[in-house]
């Protein structure tokens, strides 16, 4: 994948044309059906395959928990789903729509591993990166009353509202997660997708942050979590996927805790997986 890739679909993320339509206030689109679709999906980065023959569905109002030992693609497969990847095999649609085609970034949050990016030295405020995720949605090109006030809200939301003056640059990891979490209810996307949001950020925050997660899926956001911590993605997640090249299980939360897959995809070495396609 080209570097030119990376950057339309980040820019997408976070800002993006002027003049989108925009939905009425307070109202969440409403979205039937599947968010994420991955069908029979492999791909490699030129070598084996780091993912083989993966399925997976995402309902619209799902949390969705993604675990597996480090290595075994889960930061691949949420990149596939984002259209920043194409698998070498399989499908994948994003709101219906082919991953790759799809053009509505602001209905999509990515919160990837390194949110500092290159942000972290940039001379730029918390109000500032919330409202470029307003962007997309921002009418006759002009930030209005109505953006200035979602806005705030946003941050609110996530509870930076009383640092919006301060610079990104300032803030602790865990108040820059959520700054970006702000950036992406700005723009009132529909699936909050995270990559290991949590790593550097301390153990009360996090916990915050968690609860910050379940708040806004309950207002219909679909998210979908990375995390290494099992326990968070039990506790949180109304879904789990677990993943080692192929998908060791994919159900809710109770059934993976009785199940075995746990065992068998943090202990399949290189020979079992090789050997065992069952
Ligand atoms: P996880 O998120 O589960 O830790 P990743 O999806 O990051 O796993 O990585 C899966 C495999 O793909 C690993 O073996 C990793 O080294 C490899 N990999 C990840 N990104 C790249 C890349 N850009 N180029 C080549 N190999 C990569």
């Amino acid at each position: 994948m080209s570097s030119s890739d990376e950057a339309r679909r980040g820019a997408g993320a976070v800002g993006g044309d002027a003049g989108t339509a925009d939905r009425p206030e307070g109202e969440r689109e409403s979205i039937d059906g599947a968010v994420i679709e991955v069908s029979n999906v492999t791909f490699g980065y030129g070598g084996s395959p780091v993912l083989e023959d993966v399925s997976l569905t995402v309902e619209a109002g799902e949390f969705l928990g993604l675990v597996g030992p480090n290595g075994s693609g889960k930061s691949t497969l949420l990149r596939l789903v984002l259209g920043l990847h194409r698998p070498d095999s399989g499908e994948i649609r994003l709101f219906g729509e082919p991953a790759r085609a799809f053009d509505d970034g602001e209905r999509v949050g990515y919160v990837a591993q390194d949110v500092t990016g290159g942000t972290r030295e940039m001379p730029i405020t918390v109000r500032e990166v919330v409202t470029m995720g307003r962007y997309p949605r921002v009418r006759f090109g002009r930030v209005g009353s109505r953006d200035r006030r979602i806005v705030t809200e946003a941050m609110e939301t996530v509870g930076v509202d009383h640092l919006a003056d301060r610079r990104l640059a300032h803030l602790s990891g865990g108040q820059r997660q959520r700054v970006f979490i702000a950036r992406a209810l700005a723009g009132e996307a529909d699936l909050l997708a995270l990559d290991e949001p949590a790593v550097g950020v301390d153990a009360e925050s996090r916990e915050a942050f968690y609860d910050l997660l379940h708040e806004l899926n309950g207002r219909g956001i679909t998210v979908v979590l990375i995390d290494h911590d099992i326990g968070v993605v039990t506790e949180h997640a109304s879904r789990v996927a677990c993943l080692n090249r192929r998908l060791f299980f994919h159900g809710d939360p109770d059934g993976f805790a009785e199940s075995d897959a746990l065992a068998r995809a943090y202990g399949a070495n290189q020979r079992l997986l090789d050997h065992d396609h069952s």
